[in-house]
């Protein structure tokens, strides 16, 4: 079981004008005023990288992107690397989304790759993991989402800071959950997994649940052995409801 402090991270998806800043300012002044037992990282829009770095400067709360290219740099329109991510003060990155998973078909080679280049550049990768509902009903979860977890994280990772978020892809932004019992069974898949591919340092990385998470389902959920803490969407929006998660961890 990992001795990490728990990591309870927002993920803005695409929302976010200027404008939402104010949540992020708002979140670091109530964790000022009342620190969190948890890390907390806010993953917006690459747009807002940078203005939330200058916003959250000298607070406790981390930045990540939401994706980054694999490849260094060149031509590839409308794509971000890992070192810009770095450069505009994103110190975390989510990679293998089940959002870009389906919408952009990144299969876990995809993954692997750009956590290699996220490590290279000194990001602290979240990868996320997660069955669909089909392979769900069809008995497949475990199988699906450690084939995911071997697939997706390069063997360099030993030893390295990360996480894996498992994510059902039928809880997302759906309000469905699994059961507490669901979530430990795949939790202590993936643990036994990293175990499997990297040993002793396998007991190390934080796993995350991820789905439909919120101030009212949080501290039964953060609760579950091996759920390390939490990656949260729409929740993650409002300060007010990301601190009510916050608070659980
Ligand atoms: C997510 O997309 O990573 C997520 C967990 O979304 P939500 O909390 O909205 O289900």
């Amino acid at each position: 079981m990992s001795m990490a402090r728990p990591l309870i991270a927002g993920n803005w998806k695409m929302n976010g004008l200027a404008r939402s800043l104010d949540e992020a300012r708002a979140l670091a002044a109530a964790l000022d005023s009342h620190p969190a037992g948890c890390r907390v990282a806010l993953c917006p829009p690459s747009t807002l990288i940078h203005r939330m770095a200058e916003v959250l400067g000298g607070t406790s709360v981390e930045i990540g992107g939401q994706d980054c290219r694999a490849e260094a740099g060149g031509a590839f329109t409308g794509d971000v690397s890992a070192d810009m991510l770095v450069d505009a003060g994103a110190a975390l990155v989510i990679l293998g989304h089940s959002e870009r998973r389906t919408a952009y078909g990144e299969s876990d080679g995809q993954v692997r790759a750009k956590t290699s280049a996220a490590l290279a550049a000194g990001l602290e990768p979240i990868v996320c993991v997660g069955e669909t509902l089909a392979q769900r009903e069809a008995g497949d979860a475990l199988t699906v989402v450690t084939a995911q977890v071997r697939g997706s994280l390069p063997e360099d990772i030993a030893g390295k800071a990360f996480s894996v978020a498992y994510e059902p892809v039928w809880a997302i932004g759906t309000g469905l959950t699994p059961s507490l019992e669901q979530i430990e069974e795949i939790h202590t898949a993936i643990r036994a997994t990293l175990v499997e591919l990297f040993g002793a340092a396998g007991e190390a990385p934080t796993i995350l649940y991820g789905g439909s998470v919120k101030p009212s389902n949080a501290g039964e959920i953060l609760k579950v052995r091996d759920v390390g803490g939490a990656l949260v969407g729409g929740a993650s929006l409002k300060a007010d409801d990301f601190l009510g998660i916050i608070k659980a961890a």
